[in-house]
């Protein structure tokens, strides 16, 4: 393996959280391949600032690919692109995030290269010379290991797993390579991104997240939620998919792959399985405490604290507590219209 690339997808000027994490996995595929040059590829229009940026933090190589038709996330034109580019090196491995441009540019990159492409990885495994993907279904309760055909060129899509690993700071920047970036004639044109406006949650900000999952139930236990935020400083209210998909809560509500990313002081993850696509929204939280009512949920698997209990008996109990407390203490705890604690 000659060389790896590591795709920096960026937003607002910067290179998002779950494509700097790959340079976790790459790290380890350095260790197989010593030889083997780890750099970044970044597409964009005048993205030569956020290249050099990305060049001085990380300390590697970035190659970026500069043109109009890149600047709005054109999955063709990424493809397009790239592909010519990769298209005359005979050994690499291109490691990309599992993120909404990537899973629609990788498979057109694939076919116009004619190379396998794995989606959803959440780890690689090396074994006697041997290169495997992990997968995990049914919420994390499968593990299928997957091997390339070939070693000469891997497409991987991967899905942000394990704790970041921060970039090292003090060692020499990498160097800024600008590539031949025209992707010819497009059959798609991407006119205009808006950015969701979206109600203010609170979350990004929040020390505390209180997480509610699908085994809460129905609505109505949103309101022994909304109680137990007031009693928690700085505390936010999260949501898995599903109560979002319920219309329980509104989309801006959801962590996951798909929804927001949050660290906080504290992540009170209620009635949640623990599948990755949440876990990758939320593991990067300081402490982690789940309540469940099965002792095999996933989610078990990462939470610094786990609770094996029905809901329906935790959360009344804990307010009851909470309540008590309050009423030896005095002083009233108060919740803002977003959920967030006063
Ligand atoms: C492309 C894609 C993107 C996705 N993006 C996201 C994303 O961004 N965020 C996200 O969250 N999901 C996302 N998902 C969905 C994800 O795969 C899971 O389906 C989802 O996270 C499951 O949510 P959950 O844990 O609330 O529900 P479930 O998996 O149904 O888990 C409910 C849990 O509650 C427990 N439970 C039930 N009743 C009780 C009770 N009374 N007391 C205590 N525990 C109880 C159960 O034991 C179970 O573990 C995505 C899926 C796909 C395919």
């Amino acid at each position: 393996m000659k060389n790896i690339f590591l795709f920096a997808e960026h937003l607002r000027g910067r290179v998002t959280l779950e494509s700097l994490s790959l340079r976790t996995a790459a790290l380890e595929w350095k260790d197989q391949y010593p030889q083997a040059s780890v750099r970044w590829v970044l597409c964009g229009d005048s993205v030569f600032p956020v290249a050099r940026d990305l060049a001085e933090g990380s300390g590697l190589d970035v190659i970026f690919f500069d043109h109009p038709s890149l600047k709005f996330g054109n999955p063709e034109a990424h493809a397009a692109a790239l592909s010519s580019w990769l298209e005359p090196l005979d050994s690499w491995a291109f490691l990309l995030p599992q993120s909404s441009l990537c899973l629609a540019m990788a498979p057109a990159l694939s076919l116009r290269l004619g190379v396998p492409y794995l989606s959803g990885a959440v780890r690689c495994l090396f074994d006697e010379g041997e290169i495997f993907f992990v997968r995990e279904s049914l919420f994390g309760k499968r593990t299928e290991r997957w091997r390339p055909v070939s070693h000469k060129r891997i497409l991987v899509a991967m899905i942000r797993q394990g704790s970041f690993v921060g970039f090292k700071g003090g060692g020499p920047p990498g160097r800024v390579l600008m590539a031949p970036a025209d992707p010819g004639p497009l059959r798609t044109h991407t006119v205009r991104q808006e950015v969701a406006s979206g109600r203010e949650t609170g979350l990004s900000r929040a020390a505390v997240v209180v997480a509610a999952g699908r085994g809460i139930g129905d609505e109505g236990t949103l309101a022994s939620l909304r109680e137990l935020l007031a009693f928690l400083e700085g505390a936010a209210l999260g949501a898995s998919r599903p109560v979002c998909d319920r219309g329980w809560l509104p989309p801006e509500h959801q962590v996951g792959i798909t929804g927001q990313t949050v660290s906080p002081r504290l992540y009170l993850a209620l009635g949640i399985s623990g599948a990755v696509q949440h876990l990758a929204g939320m593991q990067d939280s300081q402490i982690i405490v789940a309540v469940n009512q099965d002792p095999e949920a996933p989610i078990f698997r990462i939470a610094h604290y786990g609770i094996v209990q029905d809901l329906k008996v935790f959360l009344p109990a804990l307010l009851q507590c909470l309540r008590d407390r309050r009423g030896t203490r005095g002083g009233t705890p108060g919740v803002d219209e977003t959920g967030a604690t006063r």
